[in-house]
């Protein structure tokens, strides 16, 4: 099957981040830097991306993959150790490794998007994995403008299968899951139309992340009486689309208009969803676009659904 090489070495390359994810949180009160954009990093985001890029660019050197991180910060020399860390991490998951071929993988997922080329965020919400509660790593393989590859690793997530699970996706193939350190893999399915105990939606923890009041009167409209679940990072794709929830909302935040979506924290879900029998969309039915460049700044908010409920969706959005 196409794009199966892809999967195998992508599942592989985030089975390995997760682990070191894990360690840091098992063995460290981690310590959130801040970046420029006042967004929180850990040594377990350097420490994801060094991985996956290094995986990524030995098996797939013409490749670019278009990372949240990068090394600038870390290879500063008041910096050095905390890149003795990241490098023990490394080491811990993969063997010995010199730290500058750390800095150099990180640097790797500096690319720019392409016909073909590799999304990565090493820890989607970082605020989650810093409060010990859900976070992802999230990888995703786009050629064409399509999502032909998925993986989303949720180390923390269970949904009643075991704690951690790993998410798999590609085109044409279904969406399978399976517990993330290694296990048997079983195909998922969105929520059925009439499954009136799975009609939940998901949205953010974070509240700056999305506009929570509009949310609730939507999911209202269309027949949601649940209350929301809050959720961390695209593991609240992993919940659509294992049939856990029939909704994801993300409308834009009116603290934030002006914030746009990121490719990476939305390509390795969606096609994740999509391929459970999902639909994803933005917040006016317009399909995400994964291709001109890290920003999508041709959508705004973004619609995860069953698919049955999406027109519904879309027309209480309009009235509202
Ligand atoms: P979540 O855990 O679903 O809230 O998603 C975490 C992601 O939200 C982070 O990776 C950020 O890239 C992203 N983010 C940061 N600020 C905003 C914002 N104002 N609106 C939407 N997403 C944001
Ligand atoms: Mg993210």
């Amino acid at each position: 099957m196409a794009y199966e090489n892809e999967l195998a070495i992508a599942q592989k390359a985030v089975m390995a981040a997760a682990k070191l994810c894990e360690t840091v949180r098992r063995e460290m009160v981690p310590e959130a830097m801040e970046k420029k954009d006042k967004s929180p990093v850990t040594v377990a985001d350097y420490g994801s991306q060094a991985i996956i890029c290094k995986a990524l660019s030995e098996a797939f050197p013409n490749d670019s993959v278009v990372g949240e991180e990068d090394a600038a910060e870390l290879k500063l020399p008041e910096m050095s150790d905390r890149l003795q860390q990241v490098t023990q991490f490394v080491e811990g998951v993969i063997g010995t490794v010199k730290s500058e071929n750390v800095t150099q993988w990180i640097d790797h997922g500096n690319g720019t998007t392409a016909k073909r080329f590799w999304t990565l965020d090493p820890i989607d919400g970082t605020k989650g994995f810093l409060r010990g509660d859900q976070y992802a790593i999230a990888l995703a393989l786009i050629e064409d403008g399509d999502l032909k590859v998925g993986i989303l690793g949720c180390p923390a997530l269970d949904l009643g299968y075991g704690n951690g699970l790993l998410f798999t996706a590609m085109r044409g193939q279904g969406t399978y899951m399976q517990p993330i350190g290694g296990g048997e893999a079983k195909q998922v399915q969105v929520v059925q139309p009439g499954d009136a105990e799975r009609l939940r939606f998901v949205e953010s923890v974070e509240a700056s992340h999305g506009n929570q009041s509009e949310q609730e009167a939507v999911a209202k409209t269309v027949g949601i009486t649940q209350e929301s679940v809050r959720m961390d990072s695209q593991a609240k794709y992993g919940a659509v689309a294992a049939g856990e929830a029939a909704l994801y909302l993300r409308l834009p935040s009116p603290k934030y208009p002006d914030y746009r979506e990121k490719i990476w924290d939305h390509a390795a879900g969606a096609i994740v969803v999509e391929e459970a029998g999902g639909k994803v969309t933005d917040m006016y039915g317009k399909p995400l676009d994964f291709y001109t460049a890290s920003k999508m700044n041709g959508n705004r908010g973004v619609v995860v659904s069953n698919g049955t409920i999406h027109h519904d969706v879309m027309s209480a959005l309009k009235a509202s």
